[in-house]
């Protein structure tokens, strides 16, 4: 995808500094963030959001995968964390090339659920 800011980044077209990066996954630091620790994590092929994602593919899995990786990497593994995914104009996902937000360390306190 010509002109996605998170295939260049993810793609090291920018020279992002990297948290993690796997063949089909990178993870990076969220450019404002909302946290002591906000890490995106975000799929190295494009997809516009989750809704893009066929019941055969199995990316989510190697999402989840490398966040409990970052996770002990990073040290808050045994605190906990959140992850936040929006999707679609509802959720104001400004970004359209699938991300998951991992929110940590602090006590996070607002929950919506
Ligand atoms: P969304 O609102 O789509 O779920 O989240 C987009 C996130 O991407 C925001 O938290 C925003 O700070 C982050 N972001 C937007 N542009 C960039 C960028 O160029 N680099 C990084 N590292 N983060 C970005
Ligand atoms: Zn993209």
């Amino acid at each position: 995808m010509e002109d996605c800011i998170f295939c260049k980044i993810a793609n090291g077209e920018l020279g992002t500094a990297m948290i993690y990066e796997n063949e089909y996954v990178a993870a990076f630091k969220d450019l404002n963030p909302q946290a002591p620790i906000h890490i995106l994590v975000v799929p190295k092929k494009h997809y516009e959001n989750v809704l893009a994602v066929d019941e055969n593919d199995n990316i989510i899995a190697k999402i989840y995968s490398a966040i409990n990786k970052i996770a002990k990497q990073e040290g808050f593994y045994e605190n906990g964390f959140r992850v936040i995914n929006n999707c679609g104009k509802d959720a104001g996902q400004t970004v359209m090339h699938m991300h998951f937000h991992i929110i940590a360390g602090k006590t996070l306190g607002e929950k919506i659920v």
